[in-house]
């Protein structure tokens, strides 16, 4: 018999690593719509091109990570590496500018890329992420960061640190780009290979390169944040200033770059120390003149991406247990309890919001209560004949095997299992 595995790098989710995901998108949804942002979805597949002009040519993105095809009439189409380009091409296409000229959007979803699988790295992953048009005051920066500070504590990820950076933007770059690669040139002949290729393509990205060595002949390379111009810089002062203010600790790193070229002005990158090398769960940044590079007009533009397994993962090295659900309620029918009685007080107090698990299957009562603990269940009800004629039962707390007499009416029973909830 053949026998089938998936793909390498995309995984299967059950258990605990799938309600886990879901409680991080939940929390997220929870506080990006406190922050006034509407939820959307995009496609998984996008045009290639779409990336290529967005996210950059020399990027390792697009470069080397996509999952690209040629469909059968002849397009090429990628699975998306991530959203920010999706989300841009959206707004575009259905002018949402329009009806809502300061719109925020959040999204939670399945990325694509082409990496080496490793903890906290993998080919399918997923990104929940917010991007927010047409505001250009540092408010929006501001707000931006808060948010992700807000669901990095609303995780419990106490060890991240947030750091923040500055590109500057097309009126700075090529000067400040002319000046790296003069000092790139001059010290061309020490380079290693792969980063005599980055300087030629993408000469940033040696700024954030791992290899001691190169970081080493890098250390007194210009940096990005020391060559903005006034506009750049008092943008900069009044988000970290404004970051202050709402009491949010930020550590500014003036080597910071991104791994996207639409980024320009502030940049924002949120650090673990518990994932080994996926350091980054969460990070973004300014990308104003992403729409017009997809068509669009020249708007504002400011969002990030985070990791959710990497968020999972921290919280849970942090020793959060998310998307544990214990059921409420375990039910134990006795042997010759009326099978229908049991399932109407059931049903009602699944209609009435407890979780509730019964094996009416009719197995005995030791087995059954076997189940409530495998399943964690915070009470158990054992009904027999007895107690349904007598409309009153114990009511078992599992944690400590407290027993309260109750009667088995649906307001009674409901209120006995939730109010420690
Ligand atoms: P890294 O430096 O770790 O490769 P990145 O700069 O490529 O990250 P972004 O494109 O900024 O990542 O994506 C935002 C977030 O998505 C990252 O901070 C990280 O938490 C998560 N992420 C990126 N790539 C992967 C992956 N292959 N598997 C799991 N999570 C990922
Ligand atoms: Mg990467």
């Amino acid at each position: 018999m053949t026998t089938y595995r998936s793909v390498k790098g995309m995984n299967d989710l059950f258990g605990a690593q799938a309600a886990g995901l879901i409680e991080v998108e939940h929390v997220v949804r929870r506080l990006a719509l406190a922050y006034g942002a509407q939820e959307v979805r995009t496609p998984i597949l996008e045009h290639q091109e779409l990336f290529i002009r967005s996210v950059g040519e020399g990027t390792d993105i697009v470069g080397k990570e996509m999952y690209a095809f040629e469909d059968r009439d002849g397009s090429h189409l990628v699975l998306r590496p991530e959203a920010t380009a999706s989300v841009a091409r959206m707004v575009v296409q259905h002018d949402l500018l329009r009806a809502d000229p300061k719109l925020r959007t959040f999204y939670a979803g399945p990325m694509f890329r082409r990496e080496r699988p490793q903890k906290g790295r993998y080919r399918q992953f997923h990104q929940i992420g917010l991007e927010c048009f047409g505001e250009s005051s540092p408010v929006a920066d501001i707000e931006c960061i808060a948010l992700a500070d807000a669901i990095l504590k609303a995780l419990g990820l106490e060890d991240v640190v947030i750091e923040l950076g500055n590109v500057g933007g097309p009126d700075t770059r090529p000067a400040y780009l002319e000046l790296l690669r003069g000092y790139l040139a001059k010290r061309e002949d020490e380079l290693p290979d792969g980063a005599r290729q980055t300087a030629q393509r993408n000469p940033l990205r040696l700024l954030d390169s791992k290899d001691p060595h190169v970081q080493e002949l890098l250390h007194e390379a210009p940096l990005p944040m020391d060559h903005l111009n006034d506009h750049h810089r008092s943008h900069h002062e009044a988000v970290y200033e404004g970051l202050v203010a709402l009491g949010i600790d930020v550590q500014v790193n003036k080597r910071m770059v991104r791994g996207l070229d639409y980024y320009r002005g502030p940049i924002f990158e949120a650090l673990t120390t518990k994932l080994g090398a996926q350091a980054a769960v969460l990070a973004g940044g300014r990308y104003d003149g992403l729409l017009e590079m997809v068509g669009g007009p020249d708007v504002a533009a400011v969002g990030f991406a985070g990791g959710t397994e990497r968020l999972l993962l921290v919280a849970q090295a942090h020793g959060r247990e998310l998307g544990r659900v214990s059921p409420d309620l375990g039910v134990v029918a006795a042997p010759g309890a009326d099978v229908h009685q049991i399932l109407r007080l059931v049903v009602a107090l699944r209609d009435a919001g407890c979780t509730v698990i019964a094996d009416l299957s009719g197995r005995s009562v030791k087995a059954q209560m076997k189940a409530v603990n495998r399943k964690g269940c915070r009470y158990a009800l054992v009904l027999g004949e007895t107690e349904l004629e007598s409309n009153t039962a114990s009511l078992r707390r599992m944690a400590d095997g407290t027993i309260v007499n109750i009667s088995l009416d649906l307001a009674k029973v409901r209120s006995a299992v939730m109010e420690d909830e």
